[in-house]
C-alpha cells in the first residue's frame, strides 16, 4: 500500500479493470475510476462517469479524487471509424494533459497504455527491436496512427512541471473479461474466414496475460523516477544480440 491516489482512466474496461482490481488486492485505499460508461460497482472505488475528450468532466474527477497517479488505458477499441480515434486517443488524451498541466492538479505521474501497434507498419517483420526504434512513416492503421499521437504527446510531457510520464506499449491481451480477442477469434471461425493458411507458421506475435499487462502498469507507476529522460529514446539503437537463439 502507498500513500498515493490512483484514478484509473478507462477503468471499467478490460485492462482498466484488473488494474483496479489489482490496486485494491495489494490494499490502495484511494483507487477512483474515470470511464464513459460504469460496467462494475466496488464501495471503496469512486467512480466518476465522463467523457475524456471533455474538459469539465476529465477536470472534475481530477479534482474530486486529488488523485496524484493517473493511469490512462481509455480508447475506443480496435475497427472503429478514425473520427472515434481522434477524438478520444488524441483530443481526449490532450484534454487529460492540459488538465493535468493545470496549477491546482496533484497528479505527479502519468502511465499511459499505448500500444504494440505504435511502431509496426504492417509491411516489415519486427524482430531484436526496443522501444529506441523509430515509429513508421506511414502508421498501420488509424487506430495506430491515434495511439502515435497520444503516446507522443504523453512522452513528451515527461519531466514538464514535475510531471513523470511513461508508455506501456502491449501487444494482444487475453484473459478473463476480454471482449475484443477471443470474441474476434470466434467470429472468424463463424465467417469461415480460417479455410487458408498464408505463410508457413513460422510467424510471431506478442500475447501477453491481462494480468501481467496491468502488473506492469502497477510497477510503472511505482518505480516511474526521473531517471530515463526521453531524449535518450532518442538516441541510435547501439548494437546488441538479444536473439534466444
Ligand atoms: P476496453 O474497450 O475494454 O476498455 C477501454 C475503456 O475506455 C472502456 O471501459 C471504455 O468505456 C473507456 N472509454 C472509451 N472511450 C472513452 C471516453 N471518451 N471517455 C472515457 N472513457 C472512455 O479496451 P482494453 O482492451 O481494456 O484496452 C485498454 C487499453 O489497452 C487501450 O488503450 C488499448 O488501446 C490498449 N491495448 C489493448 C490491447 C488489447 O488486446 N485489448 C492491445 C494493445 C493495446
Amino acid at each position: 500500500m502507498s500513500s498515493e491516489s490512483y484514478l484509473v482512466v478507462g477503468g471499467c474496461g478490460f485492462l482498466g479493470r484488473h488494474i483496479v482490481e489489482q490496486l485494491l488486492e495489494r490494499g490502495e485505499s484511494q483507487v477512483s475510476v474515470f470511464d464513459i460508461v460504469q460496467r462494475h460497482f466496488d464501495n471503496n472505488v469512486t467512480f466518476y462517469i465522463g467523457d475524456l475528450s471533455k474538459p469539465e468532466d476529465v477536470q472534475n474527477a481530477l479534482h474530486k479524487s486529488q488523485a496524484t497517479v493517473v493511469i490512462h488505458t481509455a480508447s475506443p477499441a480496435h475497427g472503429m471509424g478514425k473520427a472515434i480515434y481522434e477524438k478520444v486517443n488524441v483530443e481526449g488524451t490532450r484534454t487529460l494533459l492540459e488538465a493535468i498541466q493545470q496549477s491546482e492538479s496533484t497528479v505527479g505521474k502519468l502511465v499511459y497504455t499505448s500500444s504494440g501497434g505504435v511502431i509496426y507498419s504492417g509491411k516489415e517483420d519486427i524482430t531484436n527491436v526496443d522501444e529506441r526504434v523509430n515509429y513508421p512513416l506511414v502508421p498501420l492503421d488509424a487506430y495506430n496512427a491515434t495511439k502515435v499521437e497520444a503516446e507522443k504527446m504523453v512522452l513528451d510531457a515527461n519531466g514538464q512541471g514535475g510531471l513523470l510520464t511513461c508508455a506501456i506499449r502491449p501487444a494482444g491481451i487475453f484473459g478473463p473479461g476480454d471482449r475484443q480477442m477471443i470474441s474476434g477469434f470466434y467470429g472468424v471461425i463463424k465467417n469461415g474466414q480460417t479455410k487458408w493458411q498464408i505463410g508457413d507458421n513460422t510467424n510471431l506475435g506478442d500475447f501477453t496475460f491481462v494480468g501481467n499487462v496491468a502488473y506492469a502498469h502497477l510497477l510503472a507507476a511505482d518505480k516511474l523516477e526521473n531517471i530515463y529522460p526521453y531524449s535518450s529514446l532518442r538516441d541510435p539503437i547501439p548494437s546488441i544480440d538479444i536473439s534466444l537463439g
